[in-house]
């Protein structure tokens, strides 16, 4: 079992096999099946590149020995960052076949995020796009191997194999001969998601196969799927919601097929649906605000759509009552995690139910508490953070004990920072959250991230990042900065974090400048105040707070 990984108490796991819950399933068990029971059939399709089951099954035997042949062996992490198509499900099934663990990077992530990931998981390996929407990524993996002691293999998605320099492996050199290889545990981590960011950096969410193949057998009873399904890959697949909820995993687990699409316009997904025959997709708010509209004004035959899974961000009822007119198709709301816990509203709901919560959870073993900030249960109805505990949802983010101690309570519940209440009926509703994150569109931006880097500038004595209303994402970041000397400007400060290797969506979108920051009673910067500054509401008083003339007079500091 891998060093830094927190299993399920021994009692507890023992139940999850005793009720059928953990069937001692791998992900390769998985594919497995299904390229035996579908061979011929279409499974992946990019574009013009359509690959089979059976030839999906002999790429990934293929790279797995490629990989093996190049010293990738089991109990080693690789960090995989590649654009949606059919190379990262090959690259991560081999992977898993190996019992080598791919760490899921966001196609968007720059130095500071993946070098952060390697070195938190000791990856010994990288799989990268050499330039994916114009950025270089063999410079940021040269740079990274550089720096992190454990990074040795570099492997890239789109190199001519006679430009290879040795150094830098292209993947379609990473092939050979099938070997025998030994099964993976199945109690095991199988591979890294990340977290949503409370802390500055993110943390490695360690996803076993028991547990996985479970939550995707768990997420397709409630959202039932066949292998005559077609899945449309929008959301970038290496998000949770996109590769097991139950996505690109469950849809190949059922033997349907699963079209992945580069990017989320309805210009480019719309022909897709049509053309493909798509029956359902996963979105986020916003990309399902850019459909309605796409809507209004594409021709496009979008009637195999059979159901659309919006989740990751809230949804506003309003919108949520747009979805049947506009696709005629149902909606199916999904909150989830990373972490694990997922609800989903569900087919023969009432209307109500779909259109105002987030349903209730997949697994009849998922054990949900809404509690106060003294952890006490709340009484029914009332909001409260939510705790989660259950076959799928972690003991322990990767390597974090300290982290893992304020995480989780003595008895194993994970912590969520959401605020949420239970209907009468038992479905969730997410009302807010006490975690100190923006969710922008269906990124999530740690606030102390962040601010760390925004410290780091000279322009910059103190600072605060917390969410603003957006009618389009949903949130977007807003900085409050106390300038030390010459006053930052937006475009100084988002060049400044970008030239730090910061993701972009992680850069500001609104910058004020401020005399002080608030401060709470214990002496704590008070975001709420800030917060209602942001939102362009007068701020509950703080003590001893006086906000910039700029402040007051609503003028801010975006010289874009
Ligand atoms: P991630 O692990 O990146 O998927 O982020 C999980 C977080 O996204 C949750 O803890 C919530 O804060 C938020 N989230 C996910 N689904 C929803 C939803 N349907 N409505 C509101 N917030 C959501």
């Amino acid at each position: 079992m891998l060093d830094g990984f927190t299993p399920w108490p021994e009692d507890v796991a023992e139940r999850y096999r005793v009720e059928g819950y953990w069937r001692g399933e791998s992900l390769v068990d998985l594919l497995d099946a299904a390229v035996r029971a579908n061979g011929p059939k279409t499974a992946l399709v990019l574009g013009d590149r359509r690959i089979t089951y059976d030839e999906l099954g002999m790429l990934t035997r293929r790279t797995a020995a490629g990989l093996r042949a190049r010293g990738i062996g089991a109990g080693d992490r690789v960090v995989v960052q590649l654009p949606n198509g059919p190379d990262f499900v090959v690259v991560c099934f081999a992977l898993f076949r190996l019992g080598a663990a791919p760490v899921f990077a966001l196609p968007a992530h720059r130095v500071q995020e993946i070098r952060h990931l390697c070195e938190l998981s000791g990856a010994v390996g990288y799989v990268f796009p050499e330039t994916h929407r114009g950025f270089d990524h063999l410079a940021l993996a040269r740079r990274v191997r550089d720096e992190v002691d454990s990074l040795e293999h570099l492997f890239v998605l789109g190199r001519d194999t006679d430009q290879s320099d040795g150094d830098v492996v292209p993947l379609a050199e990473v092939d050979a001969e099938p070997v025998e290889l030994p099964a993976p545990d199945p109690s095991d981590v199988a591979f890294f998601l990340l977290s949503g960011g409370t802390t500055a950096l993110p943390k490695l969410i360690p996803r076993t196969h028991d547990d996985y193949t479970y939550q995707v057998r768990a997420a397709r009873e409630a959202c039932p799927v066949t292998g005559d399904d077609v899945y449309l890959a929008v959301l970038p697949v290496e998000f949770n919601f996109t590769w097991g909820c139950p996505g690109v995993v469950g849809v190949l687990g059922a033997g349907g097929t699963v079209v992945m699409a580069p990017d989320p316009t309805p210009e480019l997904c719309f022909p897709l649906i049509e053309q493909e025959g798509v029956t359902f997709t996963s979105v986020v708010p916003s990309v399902l605000q850019l459909w309605l509209e796409g809507r209004e004004w594409m021709e496009s035959d979008l009637s195999s759509l059979r159901f659309l899974q919006v989740g990751s961000a809230k949804l506003y009822p309003e919108t949520a009552a747009r979805v049947e007119p506009a696709f005629g198709c149902r909606l199916q709301q999904v909150f989830g995690m990373a972490e694990g816990l997922l609800t989903f509203t569900r087919r023969d709901d009432p209307a109500a139910t779909v259109l105002t919560t987030q349903g209730s959870p997949v697994s009849p073993a998922d054990e949900i508490r809404i509690v106060d900030e003294r952890d006490r249960e709340v009484p029914a109805g009332t909001v409260g953070e939510l705790l989660a505990r259950g076959p799928y949802t972690l003991r322990g983010y990767y390597q974090a004990p300290e982290h893992n101690a304020r995480a989780f309570t003595d008895d194993g519940f994970y912590r969520s920072g959401d605020l949420a209440r239970l209907t009468p009926e038992g479905d969730l509703v997410i009302e807010g959250r006490i975690k100190d994150v923006i969710i922008r569109g269906g990124d999530k931006v740690s606030a102390a991230e962040v601010e760390g880097h925004l410290l780091t500038l000279d322009s910059v004595a103190r600072a605060a990042v917390v969410p603003y209303p957006d009618e389009f994402l949903g949130e977007r970041t807003c900085a409050f900065v106390v300038p030390a000397g010459e006053a930052p400007t937006l475009p100084g400060i988002k060049a400044a974090l970008e030239e730090h290797g910061l993701a972009a969506y992680k850069l500001p979108d609104r910058l004020e400048l401020l005399t002080e920051l608030p401060l709470t009673g214990l002496g704590k910067t008070d975001k709420k105040v800030l917060a209602a500054l942001a939102r362009g509401e007068s701020a509950p008083a703080a003590a001893d707070f006086v906000p910039s003339p700029a402040i007051r007079a609503g003028a801010a500091a975006n010289g874009d």
